[in-house]
């Protein structure tokens, strides 16, 4: 072996605080066990029993419930005797100044397809490995994409931006929330559970193993 192979080998037995870069031997927790940064208590590594299962099962869960959004109706309001039904496509395209169809297509992204994009790409990196099989070529950058992804998925604030924005129509008219809205409220909680299941080091440790034809719990 090189002394460039030996000193790559070194490396991968070294695992780095993402927060403050304290280096330390890359061990394994049990399930139910953290591993945390002795310095800045960042949790390096949090293994929980059958995560990889809930994690797809979540991911496919996601991308139903945003095709389902697209074609239910998002919200109805009624003023005055008139009445007015959107779905999620009108509520973005609702600005009417030519220059703000950017800021519609930008919000279409952020709430609908990188959601729907980091769902994908977790399916097609870990449903393999549910079946006991080494992962797909690229499982890796997928893996690695919807975690770039995640800052930019942006469901909840949207979530959270319209509930603020029917507060203060509500004296004003009469608004009913559609089955697209509690869909999206549902999304909020399902990312939530997802976040806390999916702990990075554990993955990477679970397609490594998949890749060597090791059996994942
Ligand atoms: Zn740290």
């Amino acid at each position: 072996m090189s002394i460039k192979d030996e000193q790559t080998a070194a490396l991968a037995d070294l695992i780095a605080c993402p927060t403050c870069d304290a280096l330390y031997q890359n061990v394994e927790p049990q399930f139910q066990q953290r591993a945390v940064c002795t310095r800045c208590h960042t949790v390096l590594s949090a293994p929980i029993k059958g995560s990889v299962a809930r994690i797809v099962a979540l991911a496919i869960a996601v991308v139903v419930f945003l095709i389902a959004a697209v074609f239910l109706p998002f919200l109805r309001i009624e003023a005055n005797g008139f009445k007015n039904a959107s779905s999620i496509f009108d509520a973005a395209f609702s600005f009417s100044a030519a220059h703000l169809v950017v800021l519609s297509i930008a919000v279409l992204i952020l709430i609908l397809f990188i959601p729907m994009a980091r769902a994908a790409l977790l399916i097609f990196a870990l449903s393999p490995l549910l079946l006991q099989r080494p992962p797909f070529r690229g499982a890796y950058l997928a893996f690695r994409w919807s975690e770039d992804l995640r800052p930019w998925s942006m469901a909840e604030i949207f979530v959270l931006g319209v509930g603020v924005a029917l507060v203060k129509i509500v004296d004003l008219a009469r608004v009913e929330v559609g089955a697209a809205f509690w869909l999206f409220s549902i999304l909020v909680v399902f990312n939530v559970f997802q976040d806390t299941l999916l702990c990075r080091s554990s993955v990477w440790r679970a397609l490594d193993r998949a890749r060597n034809g090791v059996r994942n719990d």
